[in-house]
């Protein structure tokens, strides 16, 4: 019932509507990527499978954990940073604004560093993946 309301409330212009609903192009954040969806779920299937951020909510709280961590001062280590799942541009302002968070512009500074970091490790580890498939598929005889 209730279902049916909110559906039929989506072609008005003022009424808010879930995220799912929305139809309009959304790039993918990555700045090297140009894939544009219709739907943020599609997006989200896009960021977990090409780039490697992990579910929704994971890639979520990791950014927020991040902001949490270095807005107390301190710095995540290079071996650690390359256990975290991607994190696309702009989620970890998103997470900011989102949970009314502090943290000093140094350290903020200093968590985009390391994060286009993340972004370079993880971009670099999908491109080797994608040569090994390739070179499996060059040493396997196709079967057609
Ligand atoms: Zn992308």
């Amino acid at each position: 019932m209730l279902e049916s309301v909110q559906i039929k409330k989506i072609r008005k212009p003022h009424v808010r509507r879930p995220n799912a609903e929305l139809q309009r192009e959304i790039n993918c954040p990555f700045p090297d990527c140009d894939r544009v969806y219709g739907q943020q779920q599609a997006l989200n299937l896009h960021l977990q499978r090409k780039h490697a951020t992990g579910h929704k909510t994971t890639r979520e709280q990791s950014a927020k954990g991040l902001v949490e961590t270095y807005a107390k001062g301190l710095r995540i280590g290079k071996d650690r940073l390359r256990e975290l799942p991607n994190i696309p541009p702009g989620l970890v302002q998103e997470m900011i604004e989102v949970h009314s968070m502090h943290i000093s512009p140094s350290q903020l500074r200093l968590l985009e560093e390391d994060i286009s970091e993340l972004n370079r490790i993880h971009a670099e580890q999908i491109q080797s993946d994608i040569m090994r498939v390739k070179q499996e598929n060059v040493i396997e005889p196709t079967a057609v």
